[in-house]
């Protein structure tokens, strides 16, 4: 891999490692060639801009004493040797991809104050009784391939068999766009790590959500990445003539969806703080202005930490969009889309961040549910995992407008060097 030209200017590489060059490195990682547009910024998996993003942080790695290699997955892997060679490693990242039109922080931010952990110790020359590896994970958002977090899959062992060849917008499959990067898609499962190979998984993140921002906190630590189910309900009445179709006669399916998505709502709001509950997708038929709607489909998603406060809550909407149905003569049908469980974070990991939080930033930290996936929750399936948010401003994610204050990230930073250290004195 090639290191130069990238844009590390002699300013950048001139800062100290710590969160205020991660955020400063984030920056130049958001123009182009390290985006696919030149207005926005765009970054898939294995584009020609995920390329060069690839072979920026390598020599940012390489400078920091790191090992580069891509896996087979298409990962960048870094590694900074222990005290003795073929340790076992503590593995650090986040994603290197981006959805369009994205912000500059989602995913990088975390690979880039790995990179900087690594910068600080190789500085100090000092090294710890295990390996640490940074990974940047390479579709961690799904953005060009019809599949997401594909390329933890293969690291966590979960691609047991080679995944199917699936093509981009573009008509580009995945085969293709591996052996344009030297890989392939046969060798995608070969990029599993062994168990006995990986202590553990720590992934920094932006929040993506407004609640440190709202309690003033740079930091929280996560307890689990929340349970998730999506349905697909029907609800259909009787299509009638809007003038001519009394009022005490209707069975209006959009009159019953606009009480269902009510009552959505309000069992949301009745649980503990990480249950949520949206509508998000709805579709009136026949959806023209004379006549009364005879049909309407529309999504449910909800979401809480604990899978039972999920089912409990989606039982409760169950049972209410049952009976405001018969009350309004309109059938109902619920067909489940999507199940995804609930994945804890390890209780003595997390335990561990947050003394290191609380250390940095001399209060007990908030402790909070991830409401959105993270590749952490697929490298739960090969190593306890944990993870670290960092406040965004207006909790504004996936938009240009996506910003960090960096004193936040120096923080963050401290919390995750305290983190490694405690990690390391308390290994046997
Ligand atoms: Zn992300």
């Amino acid at each position: 891999m090639m290191s130069s030209d990238c844009s590390d200017t002699a300013s950048l590489s001139a800062l100290p490692p710590g969160g205020h060059r991660a955020v400063a490195r984030c920056d130049a990682l958001g123009v182009a060639p390290y985006s696919e547009e030149k207005d926005q910024l765009f970054r898939p998996y294995l584009s020609a801009s995920y390329r060069a993003t690839c072979d920026c942080i390598a020599g940012w790695m390489q400078s920091a004493g790191m090992k580069t290699r891509l896996d087979a997955a298409g990962n960048l892997v870094g590694r900074y040797e222990g005290l003795t060679p073929d340790a076992p490693a503590l593995l650090i990242g986040s994603h290197i991809d981006s959805v369009r039109d994205g912000g500059r922080y989602d995913g990088m931010l975390g690979v880039l104050m790995s990179v900087e952990l690594v910068a600080h110790y190789a500085a100090q020359g000092r090294r710890f009784p295990f390996a640490l590896e940074v990974i940047g994970f390479g579709d961690e958002e799904g953005s060009r391939f019809p599949a997401a977090m594909l390329t933890s899959r293969a690291v966590a062992g979960l691609l047991k068999e080679v995944p199917a060849d699936m093509q981009d917008a573009a008509g580009i499959t995945l085969q293709d766009a591996l052996a344009a990067e030297g890989l392939a898609l046969e060798r995608m499962p070969e990029a599993a790590r062994k168990p006995e190979e990986i202590l553990a998984y720590l992934e920094a993140h932006i929040e993506q959500g407004p609640v440190l921002e709202a309690e003033n906190r740079a930091v929280g630590v996560v307890t689990a990445i929340a349970a998730q189910y999506r349905f697909r309900v029907r609800m259909k009445g009787v299509a009638g003539h809007a003038g001519t179709m009394p009022m005490t006669l209707r069975q209006d399916a959009l009159a019953a969806a606009a009480e269902a998505v009510l009552a959505i709502e309000k069992i949301g709001q009745s649980g503990p703080s990480d249950l949520v509950a949206t509508v998000g997708q709805l579709t009136v038929v026949p959806g023209v202005p004379n006549v009364v709607p005879g049909e309407v489909i529309f999504s449910i998603d909800v979401r809480a930490g604990d899978a039972a406060v999920r089912n409990a809550a989606t039982a409760e909407i169950r049972t209410a969009l049952e009976a405001l149905a018969a009350r309004r003569k309109v059938t109902l049908e619920i067909s489940l889309q999507q199940d995804l469980p609930a994945t804890p974070c390890d209780a003595a990991l997390t335990d561990m961040l947050s003394e290191a939080a609380q250390s940095v930033t001399g209060t007990v930290p908030r402790r909070m549910v991830s409401g959105a996936g993270h590749d952490a929750m697929i490298v739960a399936a090969l190593a306890p995992v944990c993870m670290l948010f960092i406040r965004c401003e207006g909790g504004i994610s996936h938009n240009p407008a996506e910003a960090v204050n960096p004193s936040d990230v120096e923080q963050a930073f401290q919390v995750m060097t305290r983190f490694i250290e405690d990690f390391a004195g308390r290994r046997p």
